[in-house]
């Protein structure tokens, strides 16, 4: 295995919507770093040995007014960058963020969340952005969905209707608290005919489990915390486990290998779908 090393910035807390759903609880009150503090975090990640890919997201990682700075220095710095936003932001800032990053643009992913917008309008706004991307043959664009219990029909629908307008659809099953959110026998079987086609991680995030396996977690793929601490993936931070320092305090170190899976189940999709989890 030798992957590309990733690395998921949560680069602020706060987000402008309210999703009932929402595994970041919103962070209410975390809010991104100061410009100081920003300059320090990105002197340790440019520094990164390598070429890294910054999965920059949030919160609403647009709330941060200096995103596409931070996209320009770790791309100038030999770095990757995808993002994931959930769009609300107008089409132009849309476009400084795409052109501040650049041929180091890979992931454009956004989330539509229909308790804060309607699938109409987020399906325009997307189109919009995909015509955008068309002049960055190297990046990609993707439509996330969580997919709550009781509305399975509702997200079967807004699958084809996203895939008919060219755009690929991801769905996610709801989580709880690191687990998935309980699903009856109905809506597993509206989830089977609607995404039963959708195998693995890489078609559908299900919440699989890797207990035991050897992950590149920590090593080549850690998760960043809007206050600058490091843990190897989001269940270790969970359980306050395999913590890496603090990119803002500069203390950040990371692990010398791969770890044994210690979680029962693994939200992270990028060490899955990126072949850093061991068969
Ligand atoms: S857009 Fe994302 S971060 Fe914001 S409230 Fe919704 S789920 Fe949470
Ligand atoms: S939970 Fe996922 S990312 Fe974390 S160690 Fe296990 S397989 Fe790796």
């Amino acid at each position: 295995m030798n992957p590309r090393p990733v690395v998921n910035w949560n680069i602020v807390g706060g987000c402008n919507y309210r999703c009932s759903y929402c595994v970041q609880k919103h962070a209410d009150g975390v809010g991104g770093p100061d410009d100081a503090a920003l300059e320090r975090g990105l002197d340790v990640l440019c520094a990164l040995p390598g070429v890294w890919e910054f999965k920059l997201s949030g919160g609403e990682p647009f709330l941060l007014k200096r995103l596409p700075d931070v996209a320009t220095r770790l791309v100038a710095a030999g770095h990757k960058v995808s993002l994931l936003t959930n769009l609300s932001v107008s089409l132009p800032v849309i476009e400084r963020f795409v052109a501040a990053a650049g041929d180091g643009l890979r992931t454009f992913s956004c989330s539509l969340h229909l308790e804060e917008t309607s699938a109409d309008a987020f399906l325009t706004k997307a189109a919009a952005v995909k015509q955008v991307l068309s002049a960055m043959p190297k990046s990609s664009f993707v439509v996330n969905h969580v997919v709550q219990p009781g509305r399975i029909g509702e997200a079967a629908e807004l699958r084809r209707a996203f895939e008919t307008a060219g755009l690929k659809f991801y769905p996610q099953l709801m989580r709880i608290n690191g687990s998935p959110a309980n699903y009856g026998l109905i809506d597993r079987w509206k989830l089977d005919r609607a995404f039963g086609d959708l195998v693995g991680p890489a078609g559908m995030n299900r919440g699989y489990s890797h207990l035991g396996k050897s992950c590149h977690a920590g090593y080549r793929y850690f998760i960043l915390h809007p206050k600058g601490d490091a843990y190897a993936c989001y269940p270790a931070k969970r359980h306050g486990e395999n913590y890496l320092g603090n990119i803002y305090a500069q203390t950040f170190r990371l692990n010398d290998g791969p770890l044994a899976c210690p979680y029962a189940v693994c939200p992270c999709t990028v060490p899955q779908n990126r072949g850093m989890v061991a068969d």
